[in-house]
């Protein structure tokens, strides 16, 4: 039996509420599916830790996850801890030292949940927003000048790189051609005029070995509200960092709730760990009343058990999400019920 090493980060407030429910899940599949794991977790690796010792992990923090097969992250953030502090002192130093390069972030509108877009109806909405990970916008590239003059200013360079880009293009062109041979393309190449246009020539380079697959292009303004007026239209989209980053919260809004979103951080590679959290954060709001929906965190274990090599099990999972969302009233209070986290997972694990 093949057992896999995990490394657990609860993090901060609903996330060690949601791992417990994503665990019991994966605990239960394993005999079924031939497969053990074992886990390792990091309790305190979080922005409570940042707030009495100055850093959410410890100086080796990567060492100590670099030989695990998977890590599984809750959330992290903190009112007290800018959100700048818990993302680059733990998730990005996470996604970019272990070349996850692809954020995967499958959503869909369950049967039986009520989306806020009239448009998105049950069952039809089922896409995967694939987010390039580890540069483009997001760069630490820039500065700021002349301060407090009239003239101050401040610069954010985008860095896109052939390599980077053909690498993630090339993760969302095969999976399209695993799904339902649809792409589409997220771009600006009217306003942003050096890097998108980099990014489009490199999509029509990539399309052009994958003929089976239909792909088009849209601006981000444009595709930003045919998401919320024809979610359906959608299978593959592929997206920069800053791009996909508000495209996969917007999808996830349309599917219903925040709290069902999960999300893959890969390294298609296979050369380091790979990091699956759900979208959601930590939400001081409801933190500590047992009350968040596990959905997310479950949903992203199933991606785990994918990348694991166990599409088996990772199907039973999303199954099950789906039959307790269509044929029981058992929701959490985001999705309109009265549920907690127990009773969902309970629920569902009655299902596995
Ligand atoms: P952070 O700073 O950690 O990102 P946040 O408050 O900015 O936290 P989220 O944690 O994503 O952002 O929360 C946004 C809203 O969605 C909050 O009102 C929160 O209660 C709600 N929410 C998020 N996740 C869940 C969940 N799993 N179940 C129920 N509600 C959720
Ligand atoms: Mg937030």
């Amino acid at each position: 039996m093949t057992n896999h090493r995990i490394a657990l980060i609860p993090g901060d407030g609903i996330g060690p509420e949601v791992l417990p429910a994503a665990r019991r899940v994966l605990d239960r599949l394993g005999p079924r599916h031939g497969f053990s794991l074992s886990y390792t977790s990091y309790d305190d690796w979080s922005c409570e830790r940042h707030l009495r010792e100055g850093a959410m992990m410890p100086a080796d923090g990567l060492d100590q996850l670099r030989d695990k097969d998977a890590i599984l992250l809750g959330a992290v953030g903190h009112p007290g801890v800018p959100d700048h502090v818990s993302l680059w002192g733990l998730l990005i130093p996470i996604r970019r030292g272990f070349r996850q390069y692809v954020n995967l972030r499958p959503i869909r509108v369950f049967d039986g949940v009520e989306s806020p877009v009239r448009g998105a109806r049950p069952g039809e909405v089922d896409l995967v927003v694939v987010r390039e990970n580890v540069e483009g916008e997001y760069s630490q590239s820039g500065g700021r000048l002349h301060s407090g003059s009239p003239e101050e200013m401040a610069v954010q360079e985008a860095v896109f790189t052939r390599t980077g880009v053909t690498r993630v293009l090339d993760y969302a062109f095969r999976l399209a051609a695993r799904r339902g041979g649809r792409l589409t393309s997220a771009t600006k190449s009217n306003g942003i005029v050096h890097t998108m246009p980099f990014w489009d020539e490199l999509v029509a380079a990539r399309a052009a070995r994958f003929p089976g697959v239909d792909w088009d292009q849209e601006h981000i303004d444009a595709l930003a509200a045919k998401f919320v007026l024809d979610p359906a239209g959608f299978d593959v989209v592929v997206a920069s960092n800053l791009f996909g980053d508000i495209l996969s919260d917007l999808a996830a809004a349309v599917a219903g709730s925040i709290g069902i979103a999960p999300a893959a951080n890969l390294n298609p590679e296979r050369e380091f760990p790979s990091m699956f959290e759900p979208v959601h954060g930590s939400a001081p709001d409801i933190a500590g009343q047992g009350v968040a929906n596990p959905i997310g965190a479950i949903w992203s274990a199933a991606l785990m058990l994918d990348h694991l090599g166990h599409p088996a099990a990772a199907k039973d999972v999303t199954d099950a999400i789906a039959t307790v969302l269509a044929k029981t009233d058992v929701r959490t209070r985001d999705l309109g019920g009265t549920a907690t986290t127990a009773d969902f997972t309970e629920t569902l694990l009655g299902l596995l």
